[in-house]
């Protein structure tokens, strides 16, 4: 098995809790600040933050992590769509994403793994 991928460690969901916390500010900022500015330019502003915030941010998660099929092990990297639209959870065992493994192409609770 390649090492492109380990298993995510408590600082990793720091990480990920980082990045979310500073755009939940910057989304509730614009939000206070920037809403009531020129209707309906402030509002329209508010939703342009609130939608490129969050594709930077999904960006980055997919980027930063990886996951594993647990039917055949298999690991891969999902793309920003699937890591938006995928259910995920946590539970015994670590995180898990509801994916279709690219190998197996059996759908899974694929472990969360992150990148080397
Ligand atoms: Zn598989």
């Amino acid at each position: 098995m390649n090492q492109r991928f380990r298993a995510a460690r408590w600082q990793d969901y720091l990480r990920v809790l980082q990045w979310l916390a500073v755009y939940l500010v910057v989304v509730i900022v614009s939000a206070v600040f920037l809403t009531p500015q020129m209707p309906p330019l402030g509002f329209i502003a508010t939703l342009l933050i609130f939608g490129i915030g969050l594709v930077l941010l999904v960006r980055w998660h997919a980027g930063f992590t990886g996951y594993r099929c647990r039917h055949c092990e298999h690991e891969f990297e999902i793309s920003t769509f699937t890591d938006l639209v995928s259910p995920q959870g946590t539970g015994p065992g670590g995180s898990w994403k509801y994916l279709r493994c690219p190998q197996c192409g059996r759908r899974s609770r694929a472990r969360v793994l992150v990148k080397n």
